[in-house]
């Protein structure tokens, strides 16, 4: 079959992401979504392994997020935020404050991850700012670590990290450390905090894996570390769990596993389950606190012109009421339980070095970056939808996807790896 109209006449137009668009292969057409599958223009379905950039959580086109977003569309598709308020909003932010921990009670809205990573960076900024602490004006970030790709939150990935390392000298350059994973490096982690902590207004954190910089897990402890090292040198610790947030690691968050509060955390990705673009910085009450005040130069200076859209706060609520359901965590422990099982042989697979699940999370590792567009294209022919980032070839699918579903994707990374 040909390829259609639509795409034909539009390839030569739209510049598409992470691509050398002279030698990239074509995109796969896409007409439409079905739980855990895409449907392609040429009637082919693939089993979708990624959950569209880990943000489908409850599979795709669910009955109760689609009805949500019918009945929002025909009411109000968007407002402003600036002087005027809405229900999906206000009823959003109440629920997501009531699902964390702690006293992380003020949540300002945003459309994406990168510019919730901003809005973090800017309250903590102007937190010590307001506070009458000058000086602290730049963050502490770690190696591994993927907080966007907007100039000022390339500063904080990891600098190695080819997507980024183009653009040094560009923007100030920040502190990057190693993760506390043992004693030698919690301690080199406190000397650097000694001897720079006075010029940090943050360090910021992918609490227990970091994402795309290769799903790199690390204990709990580490952030409880990091909660202990930021206190003791006056700094503020940001998690962003963009990645992490909403069932994906196996606790609702990340930081509940830990037992550590943040004091502010960025949330987006499967925020609307997967369905419109939403993020989310919400910070404790002692950040907001530092911001309260009868001068108007304390307020903080920012509002994204379609912040708390109100369709994409609809999809978020009618998310929250699936979340609430409970069965999102049997799901998780189901799709960990399969893809450690199914993955497991991979160990043996040539060039493979590790193998290993979190959560709704697979993993197998290489030593050296993998083809990306080749692999994408076998395994489009073995009927999944998997798209490997630098040495890993990773599955993160929705937490609904069936069984028999999940069993095609771990044996397309076994028949990929050689083992099958
Ligand atoms: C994806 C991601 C971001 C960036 O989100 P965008 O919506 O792509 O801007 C930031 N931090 C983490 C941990 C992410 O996984």
């Amino acid at each position: 079959m040909s390829d259609p109209l639509w795409l034909t006449e539009g390839a030569p137009h739209v510049w598409r992401p992470y691509c050398q668009m002279k030698t990239a292969r074509p995109p796969l057409p896409v007409v439409a979504t079905r739980g855990s599958r895409l449907i392609l223009a040429d009637g082919r379905e693939l089993v979708d392994g990624l959950a569209s950039w880990w943000t489908a959580c409850h599979g795709y086109n669910h009955p109760h997020i689609v009805e949500a977003l019918r009945r929002q569309i025909d009411t109000m598709p968007h407002v402003m935020f600036g002087g005027l308020a809405h229900e999906p909003a206000y009823r959003l932010a109440e629920r997501l404050v009531r699902l964390l921990p702690g006293d992380l009670d003020h949540v300002f809205f945003a459309e994406s991850g990168s510019v919730a990573v901003e809005i973090a960076m800017k309250m903590a900024l102007q937190h010590q700012i307001n506070r009458g602490v000058s000086g602290r004006t730049r963050f502490l970030a770690f190696r591994g670590g993927y907080h966007g790709d907007t100039l000022a939150t390339m500063t904080v990935c990891d600098p190695e990290e080819g997507m980024h390392s183009l653009f040094a000298g560009v923007m100030p350059t920040q502190v990057i450390a190693d993760l506390p994973l043992d004693l030698a490096s919690e301690a080199a982690l406190d000397a650097l905090l000694a001897a720079q902590g006075h010029e940090i207004a943050a360090i910021l954190v992918e609490p227990l894996i970091q994402g795309a910089g290769g799903m790199l897990a690390h204990p709990p402890e580490v952030l409880r570390t990091l909660r202990r090292l930021a206190d003791k040198h006056g700094v503020l610790l940001i998690f962003d769990e963009i990645f992490t947030g909403f069932g994906r690691t196996g606790s609702l968050f990340a930081m509940q596993a830990a037992g550590v509060e943040p004091d502010i955390v960025t949330l987006s990705k499967a925020l609307t389950g997967g369905t419109l673009p939403l993020s989310a910085a919400v910070a404790r009450r002692h950040v907001f606190e530092a911001f309260w005040s009868d001068d108007p130069q304390a307020a903080l200076m920012h509002g994204p012109t379609y912040m708390a859209n109100p369709l994409a706060c609809a999809a978020a609520n009618a998310s929250l009421d699936l979340f609430e359901d409970r069965a999102w965590a049997g799901n998780v422990a189901r799709l960990s339980a399969n893809l450690a099982e199914g993955l497991a042989p991979c160990r043996g697979g040539e060039g493979v070095v590790d193998v290993r699940t979190m959560g709704a999370i697979g993993v197998v590792e290489f030593a050296e970056p993998v083809a990306v567009s080749d692999l994408c294209a076998r395994f489009a022919a073995l009927g999944a939808w998997i798209r490997p980032m630098g040495k890993v070839v990773y599955l993160t699918p929705a937490f609904t996807t069936p069984d028999e579903d999940l069993a095609l994707l771990t044996r397309a990374v076994r028949q990929v790896v050689g083992v099958d």
